[in-house]
């Protein structure tokens, strides 16, 4: 009897200590506390022992049931305790803490300066229109009297698919669709990504591009100069300064760069402007009597200007940045700057 009692202790104490949850505390209770349990069991057999010995072994079964009972609330308070604790963040919110902040996106600096330039064309009547990135050789250069084996193909290092399909080397090839679909007169800008294989501190393998051609009746290379003074003084400082170099290019007749006063040094001489005190912007150009024929416009009837802008390198000297890869490197703490 006494043996028996001692080992129910030994084990009721083991299966204690390991209780660890609140779910397992009711089945402790019931299977050595309950009034079915072995203790309850022990305790009824004890009217059967001798007299001589059964108070000592009442004695100490009434002991080791208050010990375990006493033993057993302990540790019930203990459990609960704990959950209350590490549940305490989940149901009461503490009210001091610190707000979380919500982080929000940007658009990109390329993608804020492409819809600047195209908002200042549009406040000029421009409309806007976009073309596909993969293109053909004859909308990309064959229409822009670019025929093959032409020199000029040589300034272009481009990307091709097959022999007849290309990632689009400059957004021109959107000036011969619409030419073809419509007729004058059109004033319409083209912005979009276009693909050179070419890659250094002003060149990335992709750009983005906007193009623009006005074609009407009696277009003169003055009005080329009015629109693009216009749209420079918007984008940089209405005291900007602005020459016209001449230059080629195969679908402009006469062609030009267009290089603004250097808006780093205001024309003194930096390293931006390597000194000259002039930065190229853009180039532009009145639109070839042969593009013209290529999309049946009469060229005695019609003229036209033409000019294409890189919107990187108009961010750029925006902004002042010096090395174009920064825009696709996807740093965050460059990219929120803007
Ligand atoms: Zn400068």
């Amino acid at each position: 009897m006494e043996e028996e009692l001692l080992r129910l202790q030994k084990e009721a104490e083991q299966d204690l200590a390991s209780l660890t949850e609140i779910k397992e505390l009711e089945p402790f209770r019931v299977k050595y506390l309950g009034r079915k349990s072995e203790f309850t069991g022990l305790m009824r057999l004890l009217g059967g022992v001798s007299k001589e010995d059964r108070p000592r072994l009442g004695k100490l079964a009434n002991e080791i049931k208050a010990e375990l009972e006493n033993r057993f609330s302990v540790r019930k308070t203990d459990i609960e305790n704990q959950l209350s604790a590490s549940g305490a963040e989940s149901t009461s919110p503490d009210l001091t803490l610190p707000g979380r902040t919500i982080p929000f996106g940007k658009l990109h600096p390329v993608t804020q300066i492409m819809e600047e330039i195209c908002s200042i064309f549009e406040g000029m009547g421009f409309g806007v229109a976009e073309g596909p990135d993969v293109e053909t050789d004859f909308y990309n250069f064959e229409a822009l009297n670019i025929p093959k084996h032409h020199p000029a193909r040589d300034m272009h290092d481009t990307f091709y698919v097959n022999d007849s399909l290309l990632l689009r080397t400059h957004t021109s090839p959107m000036q011969a669709r619409i030419m073809e679909n419509q007729d004058p007169p059109l004033r319409m800008i083209a912005p979009g990504k276009v693909y050179r294989r070419d890659s250094d501190i002003t060149h990335t393998p992709m750009f983005h591009q906007v193009e623009g051609f006005l074609v009407d009746k009696k277009v003169s290379f003055a009005d080329l100069r009015g629109v693009l003074g216009a749209f420079i003084s918007k984008m940089f400082d209405d005291d900007t300064a602005i020459r016209a170099r001449p230059s080629y290019f195969p679908f402009t007749e006469p062609s030009a760069e267009i290089d603004i006063g250097c808006v780093i040094c205001r024309g003194k001489g930096c390293r931006v402007c390597k000194h000259t005190g002039w930065l190229e912007i853009l180039g532009a150009g009145m639109i070839d009597p042969e593009v013209f024929r290529q999309v049946g416009y009469d060229p005695e009837k019609y003229s036209g200007f033409a000019f294409g802008l890189g919107v990187e390198r108009i961010a750029m000297l925006k902004y002042g940045i010096n090395d174009i890869r920064l825009y696709y490197e996807n740093d965050l703490r460059f990219l929120s700057q803007f």
